[in-house]
């Protein structure tokens, strides 16, 4: 029996599994289906955490995090978790795909959010032949090509910047003229003479052939359409909680979630159900920020300490 599960290997599994086992947690296993490390792997360059005054990419950024925790005991076994439910005894069982279970005292689940699909026409069918929701992994396929990107959050403009160094021209299409990104990354985007603003516009298609995406159509306020043709482009609209782990057979949740699906926790991350901690972007209220999440993390480590040493 494992003596706590955690689930997820972005910034707030590493920073509770380095926590609990450097708090001495015997038995200690990180569910990670991939790499660990997380979504900002994704992120072209990372400057908003605290001491790390060189600016690094999210891979980079992250690159030690593994080593340090596993210096303390902490396994990763890469695998993706189905289901996590509870036992009368109070143990917990991870199912995980294929069918293999484990049994663990406690459990901490961290398994953040992915990117959202916008829903136009021709997303799906062009995903990986032209559309990507990843410019640090795909951008460099465009290099002095023109490109497009949706959205009008942090993520969008940051790697619509991201993409004007590599790209001859980003077409930066948001459905509103304000944004919810932080004022000096809108000003930085607006002093960028190759990304073009393409403001009050919705995506109506996405058109191309068998060899891939050649254009978006865009439709402004008033209902005028506007073709623009580039072979990449990308969709930076949100996030969506991981939660699914959490769902009974009945399609109860295992704890409480509030009502877009965020992990009800108290501020020692612990869930409506003992022994069951969820860190990181999947929380309620959470800041969606890498330091954040490690801090989480780090709480709910401790916090599963001492429920495993002393209930
Ligand atoms: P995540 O990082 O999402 O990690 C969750 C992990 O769980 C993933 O590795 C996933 O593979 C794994 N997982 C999910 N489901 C399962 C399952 N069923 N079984 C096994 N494993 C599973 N924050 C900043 O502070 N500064 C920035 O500059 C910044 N830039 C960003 C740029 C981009 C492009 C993006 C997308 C995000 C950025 N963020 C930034 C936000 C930051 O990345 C997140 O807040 C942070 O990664 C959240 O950490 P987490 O550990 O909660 O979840
Ligand atoms: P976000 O803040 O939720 O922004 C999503 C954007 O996509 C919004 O502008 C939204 O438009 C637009 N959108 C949503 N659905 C759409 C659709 N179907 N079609 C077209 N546009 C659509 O998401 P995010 O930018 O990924 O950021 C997620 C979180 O991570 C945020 O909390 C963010 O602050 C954080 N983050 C931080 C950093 C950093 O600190 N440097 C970097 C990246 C992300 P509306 O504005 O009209 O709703």
């Amino acid at each position: 029996m494992l003596d706590l599960a955690i689930i997820g290997g972005g910034p707030a599994g590493l920073s509770a599994g380095l926590y609990a086992t450097r708090g001495g947690l015997k038995n200690v296993v990180m569910f990670e289906k991939g790499m660990p490390g997380g979504q900002i792997t994704s992120s072209s360059e990372i400057e908003n955490y605290p001491g790390s005054a060189e600016i690094l990419s999210g891979l980079d950024f992250m690159a030690p995090w593994p080593e340090q925790c596993m210096r303390f005991g902490m396994k990763h076994s890469m695998e993706e978790v189905t289901r996590v439910t509870k036992n009368e005894d109070g143990t917990f069982i991870i199912a995980l795909n294929g069918g293999k279970m484990e049994q663990a005292k406690s459990v901490i689940v961290c398994t953040g959010s992915t990117p959202k699909r916008a829903n136009f026409e021709g997303e799906a069918e062009f995903f990986g032949k032209g559309v990507s929701t990843c410019a640090t992994c795909d951008g460099f396929f465009y290099k002095n090509k023109e490109v497009a990107a949706l959205g009008g959050g942090d993520t969008a403009l940051e790697e619509a910047l991201y993409l004007s160094h590599i790209c001859s021209k980003v077409y930066l299409v948001h459905r509103r003229d304000t944004f919810r990104a932080s004022p000096s990354t809108v000003e930085r985007v607006k002093n960028t003479p190759n990304i073009e603003l393409v403001l009050n516009a919705k995506v109506k298609k996405a058109y191309g052939d068998k060899m891939g995406l050649n254009g978006l159509i865009v439709v402004d306020g008033d209902g005028k359409e506007r073709d623009i043709a580039v072979p990449g482009v990308f969709v930076f609209v949100g996030m969506n909680v991981n939660n699914s782990i959490l769902k009974q057979e009945d399609g109860s949740f295992l704890c409480d979630v509030d009502e877009n699906g965020n992990v009800v926790v108290d501020l020692s991350m612990r869930t409506s159900v003992k022994g069951l901690f969820a860190a990181g972007d999947l929380r309620i209220q959470a800041s969606k920020q890498v330091v954040c999440a490690a801090g989480d993390g780090a709480t709910a480590g401790i916090q599963a300490l001492e429920y495993v040493n002393h209930g």
